[in-house]
């Protein structure tokens, strides 16, 4: 089955197995001292790899330590960047994800002007990103209309599972909270737990990587969260159970998704 996350613009990259491998499967004992040190240091956008802060007060420090927001991927301070660039490639590795769709983003975006609909895309991932960050997450190469967290256990420690989980039932709330333009964002999300290929993607026509994640459970998070309607959270069995929840089989329900073949088990959180 084709990913899903691979796009024209991307293409993924081969290489340095084992020490991606290290990172995002076992953890990085360097990277894990930096996020633990960093997140203590207030801070309003991080890194999204060390969490180092590059605004405010936080960012001011960071930049007397030599950190920067990268200028080709503003998302990573400019060391974390340095790293992509040395060390292309990606490892197999367990893995949580949280897929968050924008629902009915084709008649939203012809209710609004070009402008308002890419600060309403904007406002959408400000509202999720900190999120995702506060529940240990990784946050992926924006995809569109949507946001994507992964949850490995080198980055996100052994209960990897249980901190994507209650990340994702945080969200409802934050969206809640946060109306644009007077009006709820209408976003499905869904948590799956799986396994996939972590790697850095380059971009084709310009010098800048990224990292993103591929396959089969990949694809089942993204077909699950366009099942899940605005302001519905579905969580797959298999999500509950790596998370340790107790599953009440009567709450779940069989979904069947686009290119899967069998029937997937999910039980719906919906906040009111
Ligand atoms: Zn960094």
């Amino acid at each position: 089955m084709n990913t899903v996350l691979a796009t024209d613009d991307f293409c993924r990259e081969h290489g340095n197995e084992e020490l991606w491998y290290q990172v995002f499967q076992e953890g990085h004992p360097v990277l894990l001292g930096k996020q633990k040190r960093f997140s203590l240091i207030p801070g309003g956008s991080r890194c999204k790899m060390c969490y180092a802060p590059l605004t405010g007060l936080g960012g001011w420090i960071t930049r007397r330590m030599g950190l920067e927001p990268s200028s080709r991927n503003p998302s990573f301070c400019n060391a974390c960047d340095g790293f992509l660039k040395a060390y292309p490639g990606g490892a197999e590795v367990d893995l949580s994800i949280l897929f968050c769709d924008l629902r009915g983003s084709v008649p939203l975006s012809a209710s609004m002007s070009p402008k308002e609909f890419a600060q309403l895309i904007t406002f959408m991932r400000e509202t999720i990103i900190p999120v995702l960050w506060r529940a240990e997450g990784f946050v992926l190469q924006f995809q569109g209309d949507a946001v994507i967290g992964v949850w490995p256990p080198g980055f996100s420690g052994k209960e990897y599972a249980s901190k994507a989980v209650n990340g994702g039932m945080q969200l409802p709330k934050a969206i809640e909270g946060k109306p644009f333009n007077g009006s709820k964002l209408p976003i499905g999300m869904a948590i799956h737990t799986g396994r996939a290929y972590l790697s850095t993607v380059a971009s084709l026509s310009a010098d800048m990587q990224e990292v993103s994640a591929f396959g089969f459970d990949v694809n089942v998070a993204a077909r699950l969260a366009d099942s899940a309607k605005a302001g519905e959270v579905l969580i797959s069995e298999a999500a509950l159970k790596a998370a340790g929840r107790t599953i009440d089989a009567s709450k779940l329900r069989s979904y069947e998704l686009r290119g899967v073949d069998d029937p997937v088990r999910a039980s719906l959180l919906k906040v009111p």
